[in-house]
């Protein structure tokens, strides 16, 4: 079957309800391990069909923004989430004093205790109201960004299609999209400033009713994490401060020399060569079909993988106007099939989405056996792992896609390490909302400012609302994913690990990544670094180690091939 034929069914919410209601009670008076564990996998069903249809909604939702079938059923689950959560935490709850409790362990492990755990404090019925204008207001930011219709280059262009000429050898093409791009966020600047703020005070409200001082922590906690805390990510920005942000100013250093252009602007930064960035070759299906080669030549696994992906035509790559932005993986576990999303454009960005998205895709499809839901993904952090690396994986093969290839290698490597400085700069950005709720729109974009000159001072900006700290509306994952973002840079130094590892010795690299792919979501971030021979980067020196071999290997790069 293929995707297009993967039937939507909506859900039927009363039922489902009663179904948890009686398995709650079932696991409750349970007098047998057997009589719990049936209950549990009863449960999984309901889940998986659940889960799987809100995915199919949200895919078909962004594949098309106009169809108003997806939107009314994206709003249905928008609505329906929140007030089945509090049967979901019942059952949970029941699971977690289950006086079965050794033997549960013993069949399922103790991280699924543990996330219980931090899941009894995200929720109370009392906020289900506060979580469903949460739910709208993030619908309400995505169908914004959506709506943009950019005239530029004589065309009408939704904001991906501006991507090409931001990174185009004409410097003025450069700056007038980076022009028109702003025009269309400062025409709504005081929208996004409102649906931020909304979404700003109704996470606080939630908060306090939980019981906590303000958002930051309860943050934490809904990103399931049970491994660290916003002391060790504070002392974590700091390593990149110190570690980072000289590297990546050396590498701006390098690229002002390369590009003769002495005084950097913002809409020069992208611009890694002056004869232009290297761009792929061929149509949508070429690229696919290259990758496909890719992962048949890079293990047995990767090569199953693929094929099953391209034979149910799980891919929706080109930019359509009414598509959402932006690109991600999902997963339907009732097709036990990962979907990728994204706009491709045809720049770079096309193939880091057919080896990040495909990462995270590998990874889903490698542990779609695991025995519990939660135990498919990863918490978030460790997702990115797999996606990143699998970036570093890929580069031998990169000659497939890219004439300049070394220029395409050198780009992404570096960039790889000029967004670690932006990412904590995101993740800085939201501890001081939080921190201050009562903060006025005028002082948020102060802060983001303030915040992005320290880590990013290679970022000087001509536009207006560039300079008084406006680039945050563009960043997707600050309106729907609070805290979400550190993520990607946590992940992303863990992938610069496997890249040095993977240069050291390819068959022991490939060992721990596919073994840290089939572990899935069954152990937590700090856990999962263990399992993979990684180190941990909240450690003092992790970093310093990393970042020394990363500044040799582009001190060694040959650069006469960078033109
Ligand atoms: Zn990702």
């Amino acid at each position: 079957m293929k995707f297009k034929d993967y039937e939507y069914i909506r859900p039927n919410v009363e039922n489902i309800k009663k179904q948890l209601i009686q398995l709650t009670d079932n696991i409750n008076n349970a007098v047998s391990f057997e009589e719990v564990n049936n209950a549990i996998q009863e449960y999984v069903l309901i889940d998986n069909e659940f889960g799987s249809m809100a995915s199919l909604a949200s895919i078909r939702n962004t594949i098309n923004t106009q169809d108003e079938f997806y939107e009314q059923e994206q709003e249905f689950f928008d609505t329906v989430s929140p007030e089945l959560a509090e049967y979901f935490q019942n059952l949970n709850l029941a699971i977690y004093n289950s006086k079965f409790r050794t033997e549960l362990v013993e069949k399922y492990g103790s991280k699924i205790f543990r996330e219980i755990e931090v899941d009894l404090k995200t929720f109370k019925p009392e906020i289900i109201e506060d979580l469903q204008i949460e739910n709208k207001l993030t619908t309400k930011y995505d169908k914004l960004k959506a709506s943009a219709q950019i005239e530029f280059d004589g065309k009408v262009l939704p904001l991906p299609g501006l991507s090409i000429y931001l990174q185009d050898k004409d410097r003025n093409i450069r700056k007038s999209a980076e022009e028109a791009v702003c025009n269309f966020y400062k025409e709504h600047e005081d929208e996004f400033d409102e649906i931020y703020d909304e979404l700003v005070q109704v996470r606080t409200r939630i908060a306090k009713k939980l019981g906590y001082e303000n958002f930051v922590e309860l943050g934490y906690y809904r990103m399931g994490r049970t491994d660290y805390d916003s002391k060790m990510v504070a002392n974590y920005r700091e390593q990149i401060l110190k570690h980072v942000v000289p590297l990546a100013n050396k590498i701006y250093q390098l690229q002002s020399e390369r590009t003769n252009i002495s005084d950097l602007k913002s809409y020069d930064l992208s611009l890694t060569y002056l004869n232009g960035n290297p761009l792929p070759k061929g149509t949508t299906d070429e690229k696919v079909e290259k990758a496909r080669v890719m992962y048949h030549e890079l293990s047995k696994e990767t090569g199953e993988f693929f094929d099953f992906m391209v034979e149910h035509e799980l891919f929706d790559l080109d930019s359509k106007k009414g598509k959402a932005g932006g690109g991600y993986c999902t997963y339907m576990p009732k097709w036990r099939s990962p979907f990728i999303f994204s706009n491709f454009n045809n720049t770079a960005g096309d193939i880091d989405v057919l080896t990040h998205e495909a990462g995270h895709a590998f990874q889903v499809y490698c542990s779609r056996d695991a025995i519990l839901p939660n135990y498919i993904w990863p918490t978030m952090e460790s997702c990115e792992i797999h996606s990143m690396s699998m970036e570093f994986f890929t580069y031998p093969w990169m000659n497939l896609f890219f004439d300049d290839v070394d220029k395409r290698i050198y780009a992404h490597l570096t960039d790889s390490i000029t967004f670690l400085p932006y990412g904590v700069t995101v993740d800085e950005f939201q501890h001081v909302v939080y921190s201050k709720p009562e903060m006025t729109k005028e002082e948020r974009k102060a802060a983001w400012r303030e915040i992005e000159r320290k880590y990013s001072p290679y970022k000087v900006y001509e536009n207006d609302l560039l300079e008084r700290g406006g680039w945050w509306y563009r960043q997707g994952h600050i309106f729907s994913s609070p805290f979400y973002y550190i993520d990607y840079t946590l992940a992303q130094v863990c992938a610069h690990q496997f890249f040095v590892k993977d240069i050291e010795n390819h068959e022991k690299a490939w060992q721990d990544y596919y073994h840290l792919c089939k572990l899935g979501g069954s152990k937590t971030f700090l856990e999962l670094l263990k399992e993979a021979h990684l180190e941990n980067p909240f450690e003092d020196g992790s970093l310093t180690k990393t970042m020394n071999t990363l500044e040799k290997w582009i001190d060694n790069f040959d650069k006469s091939k960078l033109n």
